[in-house]
């Protein structure tokens, strides 16, 4: 597998997949964070939430709109997305909606990929539900495991369980016609996760979506990391325990890559033991601009 920035030609039929953001919802540095992790960052240190962008020849899409989606949108020359595919209700994956209507961009036809129990919220939501009425967006249902046909890669949801007070969870699998990527940032287990996709373990699940490469939530690094939040609150595999699940990368394997990491996370820092563990065992730490084909 070769990062685009790495290959000399690229044939015009082929997605262009830029990772847009790496970091837990609510950014790095984490407004109200006073602690080392925070303070002091220079802007190259600044991580925006988890964000992927999807050039194909006519459209482009975007999966998780964040509140940073201005600064985003320059890794994408800057266009109005045609396409916008929503994981979730949570903050970092949708403030960015509200850009897209009139005090901002004025966009108009809007493809907005949600599943029924978010295309609802959002139709109950006073902010949202005006840019529905006002043909900003087309909404659009997305059904697990259903792939959508786009003009170069499909795009599959696949349910997967995360704290649903507000709406359910989808991952994606973007399928080109080289390469396939799994864009998972938020859930609360591998083992309720892995239940419901009937996978033993994290290697077959990666196998039977055959994938070329996973992004997977990187949230924490191990549990002691939430000493004031409860873990049973805000619940994410650490990053500790898939590595000890999925041991050292085997031939085969998919590249993995962590990411949505939060402001505390240790793996921030290229020199820490942490960050050093996972290169050494054969997986990444996903970076703000990474460019994959598809
Ligand atoms: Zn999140
Ligand atoms: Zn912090
Ligand atoms: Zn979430």
């Amino acid at each position: 597998m070769k990062h685009i920035d790495e290959i000399d030609y690229c044939p015009t039929n082929m997605a262009e997949v830029v990772l847009l953001g790496i970091a837990q919802d609510g950014g790095r540095p984490q407004a109200g964070c006073s602690k080392p992790c925070c303070i002091g960052l220079s802007p190259s240190d600044y991580s925006y939430p988890t964000s992927l962008g999807i050039t194909e020849k006519d459209r482009l899409h975007i999966i998780d709109v964040t509140r940073h989606l201005s600064s985003q949108l320059q890794l994408l020359e800057n266009r109005i997305p045609s396409d916008v595919w929503l994981t979730h209700a949570h903050f970092g994956h949708v403030d960015g909606l509200g850009l897209f209507g009139r005090e901002t961009m004025n966009a108009n036809g809007v493809n907005l990929h949600a599943s029924s129990k978010m295309m609802r919220l959002i139709e109950q939501t006073p902010q949202w539900s005006i840019m529905l009425e006002q043909g900003v967006f087309t909404p659009i249902e997305i059904t697990d495991k259903q792939p959508v046909t786009n003009t170069e890669f499909t795009m599959t949801p696949l349910l997967v369980p995360h704290r649903d007070e507000l709406s359910d969870m989808h991952a994606f699998v973007l399928r080109g016609e080289n390469h396939s990527i799994l864009y998972l940032p938020d859930h609360d287990t591998w083992d309720e996760t892995l239940a419901m996709h009937d996978a033993d373990n994290i290697r077959q699940w990666f196998k039977n979506l055959a994938i070329d490469i996973a992004l997977i939530d990187g949230t924490f690094w191990s549990s002691d990391e939430l000493q004031s939040r409860s873990q049973d609150k805000v619940p994410h595999p650490p990053i500790k325990q898939t590595l000890e699940m999925l041991g050292y990368k085997q031939k085969g394997d998919p590249e993995v890559i962590f990411f949505h990491l939060n402001h505390t996370n240790p793996v921030y820092d290229e020199w820490s033991e942490e960050h050093t563990q996972v290169v050494e065992m054969g997986w990444k730490i996903g970076k703000q601009g990474m460019k994959f084909e598809l």
